[in-house]
């Protein structure tokens, strides 16, 4: 009879695992020593970093363009959001006439359709007059 083979196979897979691999020590210790304070990627001790985020007064000059702007209405003198429309300007029919020229003629329409080639105009909600117009020449 022919001893069998050892029980526990694992056991023996374990013990060849000698240990976990030894921690990179050799980076830890030249860190350690130079830096004598004050590093300077670290601005911790410099706390006191200022971060003037100082938000300007409303009337700042409004630039009328694509999104709504809050601004005050000439006509009503209320305090508004404007409210935007998208319509056919002169650079629409430019787009639409190059893309003729260029011989796309079933794209021509595309401008048509596109806000971003279109004017936009600002309107008051309050009023309903219009307050600006973005030409886009
Ligand atoms: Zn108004």
């Amino acid at each position: 009879m022919s001893a069998p083979p050892p029980p526990y196979p694992g056991k023996g897979q374990e013990a060849g695992y000698p240990a976990q691999p030894p921690p990179p020590q050799g980076y830890g210790q030249p860190y350690g020593a130079p830096p004598p304070a004050g590093q300077p990627g670290y601005p911790q001790q410099q706390g006191q970093t200022t971060v003037v985020v100082a938000q300007p007064a409303v009337t700042v000059v409004q630039q009328f363009r694509e999104s709504p702007v809050h601004t005050r209405c000439p006509h009503c003198q209320a305090e508004v959001v404007t409210a935007t429309q998208f319509e056919t300007g002169s650079f629409t029919w430019i787009i639409c006439l190059v893309l003729c020229i260029v011989g796309c003629i079933p794209c021509c329409i595309i401008p048509f359709c596109v806000d971003g080639c279109k004017d936009v105009i600002h309107t008051c909600p309050s009023c309903h007059q219009t307050i600006s117009r973005y030409s886009r020449l």
